[in-house]
């Protein structure tokens, strides 16, 4: 997005600059990736997978003794992800088996009526059944 003004949008999408005019509300939605590059990361030898730093189950990576955690493995980038897989790589640190599953993580959507979901995808192996839930309006 570039500029609005009143009630236009001026954006640039594959080199152009396009306007949409008419609207009341802006919804904008973007992505987050992993950042890996810039801060001396690549001088460890780390092996990386879609952009993120690629971990076992048990968040080890490539390097011995270097394990990750977060949104730099790339693989949900939600907090309560991270929040496990920080939990995981201290278990592991002080002796406690522990592996990272990701196959009951929650996630939600904010909008209204808001909407939530935890278990399997139908693209994901077999895991426990979707199940949809609409979280009760706290305004
Ligand atoms: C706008 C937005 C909304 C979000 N909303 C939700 C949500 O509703 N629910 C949800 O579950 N998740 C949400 N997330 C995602 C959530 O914030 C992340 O998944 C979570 O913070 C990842 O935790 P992390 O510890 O991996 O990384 P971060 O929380 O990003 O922590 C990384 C830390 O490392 C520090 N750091 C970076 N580089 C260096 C360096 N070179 N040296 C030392 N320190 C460094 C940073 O300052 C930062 O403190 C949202 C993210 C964004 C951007």
């Amino acid at each position: 997005m570039v500029q609005v003004e009143g009630n236009s949008v001026v954006f640039d999408k594959d080199g152009e600059t396009h306007h949409v005019e008419g609207g009341e509300r802006i919804l904008l939605s973007v992505g987050r990736r992993p950042v890996t590059q810039g801060f001396g990361l690549e001088n460890l030898g780390l092996e990386l997978l879609r952009g993120g730093i690629k971990v076992d189950e048990k968040m080890r990576t490539n390097v011995p003794g270097v394990y990750a955690a977060g949104d730099v493995t790339g693989f949900s980038l939600l907090a309560h992800t991270a929040s496990r897989e920080g939990e995981v790589v201290v278990n592991n640190l002080t002796g406690r088996n522990d592996i990272m599953r990701y196959n009951a993580i929650p996630g939600v959507v904010y909008t209204n009526p808001e909407v939530a979901g935890v278990g399997g995808r139908q693209r994901s192996p077999p895991g426990p059944e979707i199940l949809l839930i609409g979280l009760q309006n706290s305004r």
